[in-house]
């Protein structure tokens, strides 16, 4: 029987990057793409000499193919169920899947996970899936079966929130929805034994921003005592860990008003008084305006700067510019937890933007700790692009 898939053939040495297991090919790598291939098509790339050397999902534009496997298969029902089956296990060897405190967690992190194109994140029972590509859209029901086989009775809903998120372009109907089970939005998970209401279906990203987990957990243990400003506090998720670790005083600031709102529902959901905790829907730099000097710890967790490499060197000034606003806004001896996620800025660029608002503003800086996206937001060593989230925690004198 003849082969199913679509060949892409690449120019000659073209195939490097592919044999050292980097997942994407770009479109000018290709030479001839041997038959017709529509949006989201499963091909199969090989070198100028025949040789096969992956399987992806076809996309048109600059990453043409995104690479689901280095090896020759049939990518059915039973093909993605263990690729969900190895992401679980991975979760489960790393202490978060079936956790007695935490219930939240990325299930699945796209490249990272070698499933390009799909993001999966476990609240308390309802998955939440983001589809970035065609090719993990037409495959939504195999993946529901998947997740299901693999989580069993754990899972009761998944959601998905891939409106916002699928090519601009891409010829698919775009809508978020339930896809098993149902639920209304609104959900109440536990990170770290504290708990947040979390919503799903009009909340950013999938819903929270399971990635800081490991950093509010750190924050906690300098919060004690301390007047602590959470800047860009979206649902206040570093605020409750602040009081949880005895902050004498919380100001959330975020120019977000449902999230402001979740924020003083979550300060409450965990028993903490609004006598002790403040929150503003302001814009940070309006805030940090009339800040100087006036706390001790201070999160800085602003969305990317930088969505593309044009925009790199104006997003730098822009870090050095609320770092310095910052920095001023520490009293000696106080704790900045300073941080970006945006891709295209390394750990260098930014930790240099840090380093410029320092001198700025003539106040000596130390590290206490580089930061990074927990282990449950892997990055495939292969694939350095999966590498956004970077940040300092540093002593300001
Ligand atoms: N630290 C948060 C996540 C922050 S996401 C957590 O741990 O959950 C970035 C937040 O910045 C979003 O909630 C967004 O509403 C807010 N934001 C964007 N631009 C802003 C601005 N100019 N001033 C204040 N907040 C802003």
């Amino acid at each position: 029987m003849a082969d199913p898939f679509t060949k892409i053939i690449l120019r000659t040495g073209k195939e490097q990057s592919l044999l050292r297991f980097h997942p994407w090919v770009f479109s000018g790598a290709i030479k001839k793409i041997d038959g017709a291939v529509k949006e989201g098509d499963c091909v199969k790339v090989y070198d100028g000499k025949g040789q096969f050397l992956a399987m992806g999902h076809y996309q048109p534009g600059t990453i043409a193919v995104r690479v689901f496997s280095f090896e020759d298969v049939t990518p059915g029902q039973a093909f993605w169920t263990a690729k969900v089956r190895r992401a679980f296990a991975y979760r489960e060897r790393i202490g978060l899947a079936g956790s007695e405190n935490t219930s939240v967690f990325r299930l699945v992190n796209a490249e990272g996970d070698y499933f390009p194109g799909l993001v999966a994140d476990f609240y308390n029972g309802t998955l939440v899936m983001q589809m970035h590509s065609v090719g993990m859209y037409l495959l939504q029901d195999t993946l529901v079966n998947a997740f299901r086989e693999v989580l069993g009775s754990d899972l009761k809903a998944v959601f998905s929130k891939s409106e916002a998120t699928l090519p601009f372009r891409a010829d698919v109907p775009k809508s978020n929805g339930y896809l098993y089970g149902a639920g209304d939005g609104e959900l109440e998970i536990q990170e770290n034994g504290l708990r947040f209401l979390v919503d799903i279906q009009q909340g950013q990203k999938t819903g929270f921003f399971i990635d800081q987990r490991e950093n509010r957990k750190l924050l906690k243990h300098f919060a004690k005592g301390s007047e602590v400003l959470n800047m860009f506090g979206y649902t206040g998720g570093f605020s409750v860990y602040a009081l949880s670790g005895g902050a004498k005083r919380v100001v959330s600031v975020d120019s977000s008003g449902p999230a402001i709102a979740l924020t003083r529902r979550n300060v409450e959901l965990n028993g903490f008084s609004h006598a002790t905790h403040e929150a503003v829907e302001a814009d940070a730099f309006e805030y940090l305006k009339n800040a100087s000097n006036a706390f001790d710890l201070i999160v800085l967790d602003p969305p990317a700067f930088a969505k593309h490499n044009e925009a790199l060197h104006q997003a730098l000034k822009g870090y050095q510019r609320l770092n310095a606003m910052a920095i001023d806004a520490i009293r000696p001896g106080g704790i900045l937890f300073t941080f970006s996620c945006s891709q295209v800025v390394s750990r260098l660029h930014f930790r240099q933007a840090v380093f410029g608002a320092a001198a700025q503003v003539k106040r000596k800086v130390r590290i206490l700790h580089q930061l990074a996206q927990p282990p449950d937001h892997p990055v495939d060593i292969c694939h350095p692009e999966g590498e956004y989230l970077k940040g300092l925690a540093l002593y300001v004198e």
